[in-house]
């Protein structure tokens, strides 16, 4: 097949497709912590919520057009500390790699990375070079990426579930399709861990930059290995948050556990981290999921939960409750209220990741303090470590006239 090809969407998978998958995947699915029902089918790309902010009018408000105009300053900046013109500034020079991919393919209804994989810049080469050994080549590419710039490395196997069942035209909002070349097996997830400093000071336009910055890391990052990766003749697709649902390909790779705050949580990083990935035919040995003892925690932990202002994040267990067309129907887990999150989002004219930001396992992990609260956390004496971070409190937030102050004084 000649990628990308110009086919009417898919007609997704099928029941029966679905429940080859389930049984397939199901130990992967127990270590996911997720239970992923009969009636489950893929995600229309459409309905995320930021797609549906310039196509449903249940969304779409004046707030939401202000969040978009702000990466182009097209509004006026508020006064107060984190929001000032040379708070969006930075936060909008962040985004800017990020920005000049994404700005590519518009007028073929794509925006690279986000609504569409990113188009192959060279050609997969004719000759392959021979990969006699999967585990070592898999060694390799996790070194390669790291060469690159990645913080964490994983590889997993295709999983159609988690793939868009179409992505979006964005010239008209409508479903496209959504393939990926012939041949593709595995699933290389990277890991990009975010500015500590500038995470606490969440929220804040400031803080956006922690974001910006990632993703402008992923792009070259993502770009540099799939194209190393077609110079040795396989297929290899570059994606950002296009294509598929990272997160339970992050946790299938190994690289953390799935929190109530709807984020990977890692042990390296806990939540301060975001996720890219590339769709490949090269021969690989794949990671298992890894159960870290993070989800019991969550189990007993409602700090995330409490310190969302628009309470968009469940304070219960798992549960199939599909809170509206932005949630993953189907799948048992903690689900958050999009419309509810990205409504607070709009009139901040910002993201919030206060969620990430008040998690105690979002650390520094560099002191030994931070060492045993996670050895705790993540063993028989969780109670205790919650019962250490309830005395404790969530830490405050960062000013942003504090973070700004370091920065002229040399220490940033
Ligand atoms: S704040 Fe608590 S409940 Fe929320 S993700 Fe972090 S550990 Fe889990
Ligand atoms: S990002 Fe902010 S609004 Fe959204 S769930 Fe987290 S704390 Fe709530």
């Amino acid at each position: 097949m000649t990628w990308p090809s110009n086919q009417p969407p898919k007609p997704g998978l099928t029941a029966e497709d679905i429940a080859r998958l389930n049984e397939k995947f199901a130990q992967s699915d127990a270590a996911l912590g997720i239970e992923v029902s009969p009636e489950f089918r893929p995600f229309e790309q459409r309905n995320d919520i930021f797609t549906r902010a310039f196509w449903d009018e249940e969304v779409s408000s004046d707030d939401t057009l202000g969040f978009f105009k702000s990466y182009r300053m097209k509004f006026a900046t508020r006064r107060g500390a984190g929001f000032s013109q040379k708070d969006f500034a930075l936060r909008n020079a962040s985004w800017a790699v990020s920005d000049i991919l994404s700005s590519r393919g518009g007028e073929e209804g794509k925006r690279e990375g986000f609504q569409a994989p990113i188009d192959y810049d060279t050609p997969v080469a004719n000759d392959k070079v021979p990969v006699e050994d999967a585990g070592q080549e898999a060694e390799e590419i996790k070194r390669l990426a790291k060469l690159f710039g990645a913080d964490l490395v994983g590889i997993t196997e295709v999983d159609e579930r988690w793939h868009y069942s179409s992505r979006v035209d964005t010239r008209d909002f409508t479903s496209a399709p959504n393939d990926l070349p012939d041949g593709i097996t595995h699933v290389i997830v990277m890991g990009h861990a975010m500015d500590p400093d500038l995470v606490d000071t969440y929220p804040s336009a400031l803080a956006g930059a922690s974001t910006g910055l990632e993703y402008s890391h992923e792009t070259q990052i993502v770009i540099q290995l799939s194209t190393y990766i077609r110079n040795l003749g396989y297929e290899a697709v570059g994606s950002m948050n296009d294509t598929a649902l990272v997160i339970p390909y992050a946790v299938k790779a190994g690289l953390g556990e799935y929190g109530r705050n709807q984020m990977v949580i890692t042990p390296e990083f806990g939540p301060r981290i975001r996720f890219s990935k590339i769709f490949t035919s090269l021969p690989l040995q794949v990671d298992e999921p890894k159960p870290l003892g993070i989800k019991q925690y969550c189990e007993i932990c409602t700090r995330c939960a409490g310190a969302c202002p628009p309470r968009a994040l469940p304070f219960g267990a798992p549960d199939s409750v599909a809170h509206n067309r932005s949630t993953l129907s189907g799948v048992k887990k903690w689900s958050a209220d999009c419309e509810k999150c990205f409504g607070y989002w709009a009139k901040l004219k910002t993201d919030c990741a206060i969620c990430m930001r008040v998690c105690p396992f979002n650390r520094r992990y560099d002191g030994w303090v931070d060492r045993v609260f996670r050895a705790l956390a993540t063993g028989p004496y969780r109670k205790l470590a919650l019962w250490w971070q309830e005395r404790r409190g969530a830490p405050a937030r960062l000013k942003a006239q504090d973070w700004w102050a370091k920065i002229r004084a040399g220490g940033g």
